[in-house]
């Protein structure tokens, strides 16, 4: 079961991540983009993380609306109106709990993959964020509690998974054959979420 202060930390660590491989974004995304991804992504979660912090929460639901909001606001790029769904998604489904067990974390996933899946008019496959938290919604159907090593493993797999993918979505779609051979920058910052949560858990 994760409680409130799981989830500020899950956020937090969020944020230690990005800004620990803003680089690595950034280089990412100037393979197949236009190499603002690290920027963005260390700009909205520099900003969760500090709204979370400043204030004292009681629900989980409520620190995951604050984040989606900030992811939103505050990302200038294509991602952050994406990941601010998958927050929101998340926060919708596990509002009013004290705690979120592990079926309601899977029922929430399942809930933020559909929502970038619409936002982005994507699907799996299109070498995208949606290809890790599809994964990831798959993973958390299949299992019965949260395991720490698998989560993370999973994570890397499916961000790994977008090397051969051609991106048909997004600035990465410009690229056409060239984009293959590339990690997806959006599935990068996806597996380090995805990090973070298994480290939170541990
Ligand atoms: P921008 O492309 O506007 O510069 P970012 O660089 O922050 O935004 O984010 C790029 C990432 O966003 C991509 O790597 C991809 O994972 C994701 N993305 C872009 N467009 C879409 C889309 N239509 N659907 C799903 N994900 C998308
Ligand atoms: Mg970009
Ligand atoms: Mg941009």
């Amino acid at each position: 079961e994760l409680n409130v202060q799981d989830i500020a930390a899950w956020i937090e660590k969020s944020n230690e991540k990005m800004q620990a491989n803003k680089e690595y974004l950034t280089t990412l995304d100037q393979e197949i983009g236009d190499g603002d991804h690290g920027i963005n992504m260390v700009r909205g979660f520099q900003e969760a993380a500090s709204k979370i912090t400043k204030q004292d929460y009681t629900k989980p639901a409520d620190v995951l609306k604050d984040t989606a909001i900030m992811l939103m606001s505050k990302v200038g790029g294509a991602s952050g109106p994406l990941f601010g769904t998958a927050f929101l998604k998340l926060s919708m489904t596990v509002k009013g709990n004290d705690t979120i067990d592990f079926g309601t974390f899977a029922n929430g996933l399942e809930e933020s993959v559909n929502g970038i899946k619409q936002r982005g008019k994507a699907t799996e496959g299109e070498k995208t964020l949606v290809d890790v938290w599809s994964k990831m919604a798959d993973y958390f159907r299949r299992e019965k509690d949260f395991d720490q090593d698998k989560i993370a493993e999973e994570a890397k797999n499916a961000m790994e998974q977008t090397i051969d993918m051609m991106a048909t979505k997004g600035r990465a779609a410009y690229f056409k054959e060239r984009s293959i051979g590339h990690v997806d920058p959006g599935s990068a910052s996806s597996f380090y979420i995805f990090q973070a949560l298994a480290e939170v858990i541990g």
